[in-house]
C-alpha cells in the first residue's frame, strides 16, 4: 500500500471579503503573509526532500481561506506552480477547501485543467438562521448546489461542519451531519468551536452572549455525529482542529484559543469514547453478571479501546467493577473487536 502524504500550503483569509464571526485563520493555520507561486515551490520542495517513503501517493493542499473565491489569475498562479511537480509525477493531486458560495461550472472546469481532485466545501451548519448568526453570507442551499456540482464534475467531496457554534443545540449539529449525508461528501472533517483571539466570538464571549461547548460536551456531540457518517461509510478525517504553536493549551502564553473544548488529543478521546459505547453494550449483552474480560481487537484499535491515559479500562473498573485487558489480534479488521468473558460473580 502507498504511504500518503500531504503538503499543507495555508492562503489564510484569501477570498474572504468577509469574516465569519468564529474565525481568524491567520491565527488557525499560523501563517500570517500571502502566499505565492515562490513560497508553493519552496514548501513542496522542502517537503518532497523529507519523504522517505519510495511508494508513496502525495498531496498538495490549499487550506485556510476560501481558494476558489480568490481572484482567478491568483488561483491560477499558485495551482500552476504545482504543475511541473504533477506532470513529474512526485506529486500526485491537488486538494483544496473553500466556501459554499464561491464554486460554479467554470471554476470547476478550470480546477480539473490543473489536477484538482479533492474540494472540501465549508458547510459549517444546515441551519440558515445559525449560519447568518455566524455571518457566513451563504446559506444552505449553496451547499447543496454546490456538492452536487462538484460531484456531476467527478471531483471528491468533503465537507467540513462545526459543532457548538453559537445557538447551536445539539439537535442542530446532528440535522446538519444528516443533512450533509444526503449529499453524499467522501469525507468530512468535523471541529468543535473553539473561541479564539480577534474574532467577533471573542466580543461575544466576553459579553456572556457566547458560552462554548465543554470537552466533555462537544466529545458527546462529535461522538454522535462521527456514528451517523460511520454508518453510511463517510470517511470522517480529523476530529478537533490541529495543535500548533498558538492552538494549544489554553492556559499557556502563546495560546491564542480563549476558551472552548480545546484537548491536545481531542480526536483520541472521541474516537476513545466511541468505543467505550461499543463495549459497555457489549458487556451488558452477556447474560451474566460480569467481572472480568479481555478484549481482542486490530493492534491500530488498542490504544483507543484502552483510552487516552487508561481512561476507558479505569472507567469500565469503576462504573461496572469489569476488570479489562485487550489483546492484539491481527486478524480482526479495524472497527471490529472480540469480547472474551474470563470470569463472572
Ligand atoms: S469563509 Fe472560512 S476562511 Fe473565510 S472567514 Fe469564514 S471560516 Fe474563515
Amino acid at each position: 500500500m502507498k504511504k500518503e502524504y500531504i503538503i499543507p500550503i495555508f492562503v489564510p483569509h484569501l477570498g474572504c471579503k468577509k469574516c465569519c464571526t468564529f474565525c481568524n485563520q491567520r491565527t488557525i493555520s499560523g501563517e500570517k503573509k500571502q502566499v505565492t507561486a515562490e513560497d508553493v515551490r519552496n514548501t513542496i520542495d522542502y517537503y518532497l526532500s523529507n519523504f522517505k517513503n519510495e511508494n508513496q501517493y502525495v498531496e498538495v493542499a490549499f487550506f485556510g481561506g476560501s481558494f476558489t473565491a480568490i481572484e482567478v489569475e491568483k488561483q491560477e498562479e499558485l495551482l500552476s506552480a504545482v504543475q511541473p511537480y504533477i506532470k513529474s509525477k512526485k506529486v500526485n493531486s491537488i486538494r483544496l477547501s473553500t466556501r459554499p458560495d464561491a464554486i460554479n461550472k467554470s471554476i470547476l472546469k478550470m480546477l480539473k485543467k490543473y489536477h484538482v481532485k479533492t474540494i472540501e466545501l465549508g458547510v459549517q451548519s444546515s441551519n440558515n438562521y445559525i449560519l447568518a448568526r455566524c455571518k457566513r453570507g451563504h446559506g444552505f442551499d449553496d451547499v447543496i448546489k454546490s456538492s452536487k456540482l462538484i460531484r456531476i464534475y467527478g471531483f471528491n467531496l468533503g465537507h467540513q461542519i462545526m459543532v457548538g457554534l453559537p445557538d447551536s443545540e445539539e439537535k442542530d449539529d446532528i440535522q446538519t451531519a444528516k443533512d450533509c449525508i444526503k449529499l453524499k461528501p467522501k469525507m468530512v472533517r468535523l471541529y468543535p468551536v473553539l473561541v479564539i483571539k480577534g474574532t467577533e466570538l471573542e466580543e461575544e464571549y466576553k459579553k456572556g452572549d457566547f458560552i462554548p461547548l465543554t470537552v466533555g460536551q462537544a466529545i458527546e456531540r462529535s461522538k454522535e455525529i462521527i456514528k451517523l457518517f460511520n454508518k453510511k461509510n463517510i470517511q470522517v478525517i480529523r476530529v478537533g482542529l490541529q495543535n500548533t504553536d498558538t492552538i494549544t493549551d489554553i492556559s499557556t502564553e502563546e495560546s491564542e484559543v480563549i476558551a472552548g473544548p480545546y484537548h491536545p488529543a481531542f480526536g483520541q478521546l472521541v474516537q476513545d469514547s466511541i468505543w467505550y459505547d461499543k463495549i459497555v453494550n457489549e458487556i451488558k449483552s452477556v447474560n451474566a453478571k460480569v467481572i472480568e474480560v479481555e478484549i481482542e481487537a486490530n493492534p491500530k484499535d488498542v490504544n483507543n479501546i484502552i483510552g487516552h491515559k487508561k481512561e476507558n479500562i479505569n472507567k469500565l473498573k469503576d462504573t461496572y467493577a469489569v476488570l479489562t485487558t485487550v489483546k492484539n489480534n491481527e486478524k480482526l479488521k479495524l472497527g471490529k473487536f472480540k469480547l472474551n468473558v474470563i470470569k463472572v460473580a
